[in-house]
């Protein structure tokens, strides 16, 4: 009777331990390989080698960013209307920033310079200064949220349609299409 105690004590502790390093050992053959997505940057479980995203949806986020980047799409109808569009938003971008890195004296005269150079047809300004989907201000809207990614409040074409609607009395749209 005196031996059976410690006996079990003995048998229960090393069951014990057994039974920790077993679920110690499960645990480390579970953990996965893990991974850090390229668009969003969180860690995912890595279930293929080479597996670059964590779903399906930045996958595709970062394809269109890095086509945007570098102009290059298919060219069936809607995409090469699509990359049209990325490449006036590229443009309109880029003369924002421009226009803010221009003296305020020397603004108007910036203004005035992209309105003729639209005027006289240049191409992609005018279709940038002529299409009323670059005109838009809510919130919501596709080239609002891009421009707000860039921190931008408002685009060249707002700020020429305003001057437009100040200086000549019409929209930037008519201004620029006015065959006078
Ligand atoms: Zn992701």
């Amino acid at each position: 009777m005196t031996i059976d105690l410690p006996t079990a004590c003995c048998t229960a502790a090393i069951f014990r331990r057994f039974t920790i390093w077993m679920s110690v050992h499960l645990q480390c053959s579970q953990i996965r390989p893990r991974a850090r997505c390229q668009q969003c940057r969180k860690r995912f479980d890595l279930k293929r080698r080479n597996k670059k995203f964590c779903s399906e949806k930045c996958r595709k986020q970062h394809w269109q960013v890095s086509d945007r980047a570098s102009h290059r799409k298919n060219s069936s109808d809607s995409k090469s209307k699509r990359r049209d569009n990325y490449e006036l938003f590229d443009s309109i971008l880029f003369l924002t920033e421009r226009y803010r890195f221009t003296p305020t004296v020397e603004r108007e005269a910036f203004i005035e310079d992209l309105i003729r150079s639209a005027r006289q047809g240049a191409p992609r300004l005018r279709a940038a200064f002529t299409n009323p989907f670059f005109l838009q201000t809510e919130p919501g809207d596709l080239f609002r949220k891009v421009l707000r990614r860039n921190h931008l409040d408002e685009s060249i074409v707002n700020i020429a349609d305003r001057y437009c609607r100040k200086k000549h009395g019409s929209s930037l749209r008519q201004v620029c299409l006015r065959k006078t």
